[in-house]
């Protein structure tokens, strides 16, 4: 339930609410329940967030939503566009914390790239946002709210038929299993034909691998999962993921199995791969790599190492790179290497931090990272 359904001072933001809660809503002020299905397309398929716009709502209806409802996105500090075509949005979400999203075309698809917490606390050792903390989880509104914001950069009035994002997935800032409730609220207003209408393979999730919220996800939702492995064996992964220490590698990839079965369609997963010199990159590990998959229907996502500020790890050489993909395409996997994405503005993987200047509240974050991923 959107908290601020409970809250009768505040205004109900009906932004991030599901069909169904939306339904619930209209129940207790006496309407029908095709009501929400009408107001759910004014919102996410029309971009519409004034009620007085809903023109086949009565008079009274439209006041009385306007009176006790609205529905408020997270605010835009600004934008970037790379030379690429990569556009980079920086979202304020309020006391001081911001949040990025990162929408990629490529040809006729266009990624939206959507984050789940402010911040992140598995503290993976190359990632930029795990370096600045956790703040907090973003709610269903915010989650959400980045969607509709891209969705209405594309101009505005939306047609109902316009359906410019192509694919999302969860792979900003945070770990979305960390945030179990919200995002997949979300996601199922991805997936709901009356808002977004993605199909379950458009939508995916990425996770660095918490096990138990993997098995949780496999009862109520069949959206595309990512795992972020980045090395064959405990004691790598272990320095690199550190949530591998509470679940590892056997434990993960056992939890994938069983989402994987419990979709209705045959299902590959995505193994992301990140690709740090001299660290997980040499022909070994890819032998260990792919010894170690033989038992996972999956294609294999490398991505080379992203740099930013904070960290001594190197991007491999190109041939490098190439000789890992190599090894793995011989060995039998379907292997793409990720294209760097928008680095002239800090958007590709990795680099997304939010901004955190002030010293004091990165103490903070980092402190609160820790009393979090231990209650994981
Ligand atoms: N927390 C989730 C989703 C967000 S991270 C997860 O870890 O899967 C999204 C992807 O970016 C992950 O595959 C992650 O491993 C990758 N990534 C993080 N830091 C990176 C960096 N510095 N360079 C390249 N990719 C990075
Ligand atoms: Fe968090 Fe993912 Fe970054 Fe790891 S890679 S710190 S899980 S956002």
């Amino acid at each position: 339930m959107n908290t601020a359904v409970l809250n009768p001072s505040k205004k109900i933001n009906l932004l991030g609410m599901t069909l169904k809660e939306i339904e619930d809503f209209f129940a207790s002020i006496y309407q029908k329940p095709f009501r929400a299905k009408q107001l759910i397309k004014w919102i996410h398929q029309r971009g519409v967030s004034d009620f007085n716009l809903m023109t086949d709502f009565s008079k009274e209806l439209r006041v009385l939503l306007t009176d006790r409802c609205e529905i408020r996105s997270p605010k835009v500090s600004y934008e970037k566009i790379s030379i690429d075509g990569t556009k980079k949005w920086i979202i304020d979400v309020g006391e001081n914390d911001s949040v990025e999203m990162v929408l990629i075309p490529e040809g006729d698809r266009s990624t939206l790239c959507v984050s789940s917490q402010v911040g992140c606390a598995i503290n993976c050792s190359f990632c930029a946002t795990g370096k600045q903390g956790f703040s907090r989880n973003l709610t269903s509104d915010e989650i959400i709210g980045q969607v509709w914001i891209a969705a209405n950069s594309f101009g505005l009035p939306r047609t109902a038929t316009d359906r410019n994002i192509t694919n999302v997935v969860m792979m900003g800032m945070g770990e979305p299993l960390h945030n179990f409730d919200p995002v997949v609220k979300s996601m199922d207003l991805m997936l709901d034909t009356n808002a977004y209408c993605l199909s379950k393979r458009k939508v995916t999730l990425s996770t660095s691998g918490l096990v138990p919220e993997i098995d949780k996800l496999s009862k109520v939702s069949d959206v595309s999962l990512t795992i972020s492995l980045h090395a064959p064996n405990d004691e790598l992964r272990n320095t690199l993921v550190p949530i591998n220490k509470k679940y590892p590698i056997q434990e993960l990839l056992d939890a994938v199995k069983r989402y994987v079965e419990s979709c209705d369609d045959k299902r590959i997963t995505t193994i992301e791969y990140i690709l740090i010199d001299q660290v997980n990159d040499s022909l070994e590990i890819a032998r260990e790599l792919a010894d170690l998959l033989m038992q996972l229907p999956c294609k294999i996502n490398l991505i080379p190492f992203n740099s930013f500020d904070e960290s001594d790890y190197v991007k491999p050489s190109g041939n490098r790179v190439r000789r890992f993909k190599d090894y793995l395409i011989e060995r039998g996997y379907i292997t793409t290497v990720r294209s760097t994405r928008g680095d002239d503005i800090m958007a590709a993987c990795g680099q997304l931090v939010g901004q955190v200047n002030d010293k004091t509240k990165r103490k903070e974050r980092l402190n609160r990272a820790k009393i979090e991923v231990q209650a994981i």
